[in-house]
């Protein structure tokens, strides 16, 4: 007989010990996941374990505390390998993080991979962390940064991703889902006509791991990024995965202990994959306490965290709806449980500080998305941004505090 999951979000929220907490003497209602996430106890205890257990550094040691050290880093290797459905474990490379991961590429591919010439397509949604990399390459190697649009519901313009794409196109760096306005772009649509002219892909996956499965190998997308923090897993840790043949092309990130096959004046080789871009000591807690996290998650369901988030943005739109002077920003019509608003001509900072009071953690700003903010000649949002321990109640909670917003600041 197969087991049904249930999800129960009241016997989940108390695997999350800061959830407990007050803020402002309010209980704390945390709408900032799309900044980072909160970690369950697991999570927690599994980075404290390996300190007060294992603590030593890992892969050169022949004592018992690094073979164990490595067997946990090692293992956490294979279960984000298994997570992202990754074909091989050496395609799995820890990072710092997302951004960590898209200045890897963008220094390996800066090594007379890109020239001038070339071109680069990033799109109108992208976090800086997804443009500045791309500009810097551009800036050194002659090749041309372009652009696909975005339409007024923060939808990519695929029409005319259609017509950047040429011979020229080396590589197309989008995000598989906009971190201020939660548009899940059809990557895989992206990946395929990529591909057809003959472009490389990479896609900054920082705000999809958190909220669906990923395949990277259903997606046959040669670069994936992102960010531990984001996937309730510790921070300072981050996963690229990319396909063995690129990797194994692209020169080394870093130069340093690790990475080496052995070392002369004379001549220095490199590791194989994944050592040859894990330069150094690892963060060797944090990817442990990432793999954690991954069974957490899996242990849940990734589909059952995915309904529960759907049903806490359609019910956190509904609500908001009710008021007259609210603008959302970005409609689009696949959408992950981010909801970013303008309440009449309120600034995002007031309406964030006034919530604050009440105990409730939104993100105001611009979300490290200048390009969105610019098109909609805003300077930022409020943006709500929901995981799977959030609960209606505390949408409730929020609508209550934006009627006090309006009702101080209108
Ligand atoms: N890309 C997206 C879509 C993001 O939302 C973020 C963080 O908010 C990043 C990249 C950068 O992630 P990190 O700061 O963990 O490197």
């Amino acid at each position: 007989m197969t087991e049904t999951k249930t999800f129960d979000v009241k016997e989940i929220r108390k695997q999350f010990p800061i959830l407990k907490q007050k803020v402002n003497g309010k209980n704390l209602v945390y709408f900032d996941n799309g900044a980072t996430s909160q970690k369950p106890q697991v999570v927690i205890d599994a980075v404290a374990n390996y300190y007060s257990t294992i603590n030593s550094n890992v892969h050169r040691g022949v004592h018992h505390l690094s073979q164990l050290a490595t067997d946990a880093m090692e293992a956490s290797r294979d279960k984000i390998q298994n997570h992202i459905n990754a074909p091989k474990r050496e395609e799995i490379i820890f990072t710092k993080g997302t951004t960590d991961g898209i200045n890897l590429i963008a220094s390996g591919l800066g090594k007379g991979w890109l020239k001038a010439g070339g071109e680069i397509i990033v799109s109108a949604l992208e976090h800086h962390s997804n443009i500045v990399p791309w500009q810097m390459l551009c800036e050194y190697s002659g090749t041309v940064l372009r652009i696909i649009p975005m339409l007024e519901n923060g939808e990519l313009d695929l029409d005319q991703y259609v017509s950047l794409l040429n011979e020229k196109t080396k590589l197309v760096a989008v995000n598989h889902i906009s971190n201020a306005l939660g548009t899940v772009n059809p990557v895989k649509k992206i990946i395929d006509l990529a591909h057809d002219a003959g472009a490389m892909v990479l896609l900054d996956g920082a705000q999809a791991v958190p909220h669906m499965k990923i395949d990277v190998e259903a997606l046959d997308v040669d670069f994936y990024v992102f960010s531990g923090h984001k996937l309730f897993g510790p921070t300072g840790v981050g996963v690229l995965y990319g396909k063995e043949a690129l990797l194994e092309k692209l020169p080394p990130y870093q130069g340093g202990g690790e990475m080496i096959k052995s070392v002369s004046f004379e001549k220095t080789t490199y590791a194989g994959l994944p050592h040859k871009f894990e330069a150094g000591t690892p963060n060797i807690e944090a990817c442990i306490g990432l793999g954690t996290a991954v069974d957490y998650v899996n242990e849940i369901g990734m589909d059952l965290i995915g309904n529960y988030e759907q049903e806490l943005l359609k019910y956190g739109t509904e609500q908001l709806s009710q008021f007259d002077k609210m603008r959302f920003i970005g409609t689009s019509k696949n959408k992950a449980s981010v909801i970013s608003f303008l309440l009449g001509d309120i600034h995002p900072y007031d309406a964030g500080v006034i919530l604050d009071k009440l105990g409730i953690a939104v993100r105001t700003g611009h979300h490290c998305t200048q390009p969105i903010m610019d098109f909609y000649s805003i300077p930022g949002t409020v943006r709500a941004s929901f995981a799977f321990y959030n609960t209606k109640e505390e949408i409730d909670q929020m609508v209550e505090g934006l009627k006090k917003v309006e009702m101080m600041l209108s």
